[in-house]
């Protein structure tokens, strides 16, 4: 039970205050009386939040600002995930995934071999294909906006969320604009946009430090490096997602980092929109988990809203270290409390990410409805092939079908909504609810 009031969370009841009950860890009270009043947590509060026994307390709050912003409604997708190839030139040590070109299990399949399969996913229903795959070293830059094209005649209805800061800074090297800094990096973006691309998943961001990078993926991009591809993109028009890829050889203080410059840069973004629609700034923070009475107009932002002159971060979507076949297999990986916990204070501390997912795949279906209880108001999709963390293992192609989602959701005491990439409600209709479009928001 949760030591916040209302204390059974579990009904997903309208939020009251939250104060702290007898018992409850008292050096939690300042933090609890800024998530009330809607005021930004700092560094502190943060180590906090990592610190304190009250795991129950920091759930609680989590929830409530889940429900400010979202009531009951969890959001699922119906997607389908093509890696379209595991050769890759960089040897990341929690990566599994990877192969040499000359290794045993390595493939890259040919663009014709994706827009079948992007045919195949728009025809069983998917309003979204995820497309990431390794650093080939061959294949040309021609072959990423060919398969973009191809799949759009293929696919024309399903969103391409596609391509990590990782694989577009790799994309910008090959097509030789490497040395045009941020503006090779804009070709880059708006070819890929012209082809197709609509938004940018959040993967290749692990932890933003210089020694876990050092340690953990020497040879991938730096955080200034990501945080400038998802810049770009938002100000070309795209939404994206921001990952962190915690339980490896990462310190809680560096995820308190990762966090801090993820929130820097959204605050950022967000500002213009945030005075547009009447919202009470804090300082120059941005925080969209308040009380309602903060929220003139608009809560949150949507693609194309007043003020919103490009794209933003969706949603924050903390990834547990698998250790399994990586070569840091001697780490135990994070439990199933760190794992709450995470997700929690992602949620407390990324004040102006509208979206925490539990992205069930990584967490497990059980994990992530708890999650929809403790801070996450989206749950992933129907993911089908999903070789990134589970490859050689027992759950390599997962898939959950809608009726197991839509009854995961329900026992968290949360109503389900079909969403579209962008967060836009989709309404299915037709004999096998296959056919789908978007529906009506609730205001
Ligand atoms: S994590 Fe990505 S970049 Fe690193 S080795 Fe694996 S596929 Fe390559």
């Amino acid at each position: 039970m949760s030591l916040l009031d209302p204390p059974n969370a579990a009904t997903l009841s309208p939020p009251a205050e939250p104060r702290l009950r007898r018992g409850g860890d008292e050096r939690l009270a300042p933090i609890v009386a800024k998530v009330a009043e809607g005021r930004r947590l700092d560094r502190e509060d943060g180590r906090l939040l990592w610190e304190t026994p009250d795991l129950h307390t920091v759930c609680g709050l989590a929830d409530l600002v889940r429900r400010r912003l979202h009531g009951d409604v969890a959001y699922y997708n119906v997607n389908r995930h093509i890696n379209y190839s595991n050769v890759c030139a960089l040897r990341c040590t929690f990566c599994a995934f990877r192969r040499r070109r000359d290794e045993d299990g390595a493939y890259e399949m040919d663009v014709e071999r994706v827009a079948s399969e992007a045919a195949a996913a728009e025809a069983a229903g998917a309003t979204e294909l995820h497309i990431v795959g390794g650093l080939h070293p061959h294949l040309p830059f021609a072959y990423y906006t060919d398969m973009l094209r191809a799949i759009r005649a293929s696919a024309p209805k399903v969103h391409l969320k596609a391509f990590t800061a990782v694989e577009i800074v790799h994309l910008q090297r090959i097509s030789k604009r490497g040395r045009d800094g941020l503006a090779g990096l804009r070709g880059v973006l708006e070819d890929l946009r012209d082809a197709g691309l609509g938004s940018l998943p959040g993967g290749g961001a692990e932890v933003f430090d210089d020694r876990v990078h050092d340690e953990a993926f020497k040879g991938k991009i730096r955080a200034h490096q990501w945080l400038d591809v998802h810049r770009v993109a938002h100000e070309i028009g795209l939404n994206s997602n921001a990952t962190m890829l915690y339980g490896h050889v990462e310190t809680r203080e560096d995820r308190l980092t990762h966090l801090e410059l993820l929130r820097q840069e959204q605050d950022r973004t967000l500002r213009p929109w945030a005075e547009t629609q009447g919202i009470d700034l804090d300082g120059e923070a941005v925080v969209l988990t308040g009380p309602d009475e903060r929220y003139p107009r608009a809560r949150q932002p949507m693609p194309g809203a007043d003020g919103l002159d490009g794209g933003y971060f969706q949603t924050i979507i903390p990834l547990p270290f698998f250790p399994d076949a990586s070569e840091l297999e001697r780490l135990p990986g994070p439990s199933g409390l760190e794992n709450l916990r995470t997700l929690a204070i992602c949620r407390l501390m990324l004040d102006n990410v509208p979206h925490a997912k539990a992205f069930w795949i990584m967490q497990t279906l059980p994990m992530a409805q708890f999650m929809l209880q403790n801070g996450a108001d989206d749950i992933d999709g129907t993911v089908v092939w999903y070789d990134i963390t589970h490859v050689g293992g027992a759950g390599t192609h997962q898939e959950v079908g809608v009726t197991e989602l839509l009854k995961a959701i329900r026992e968290a005491g949360c109503r389900p909504v079909e969403r579209d990439t962008l967060y836009r409600p989709v309404e299915r209709f037709g004999p096998h609810g296959i056919d789908w479009r978007l529906a009506e928001r609730e205001s």
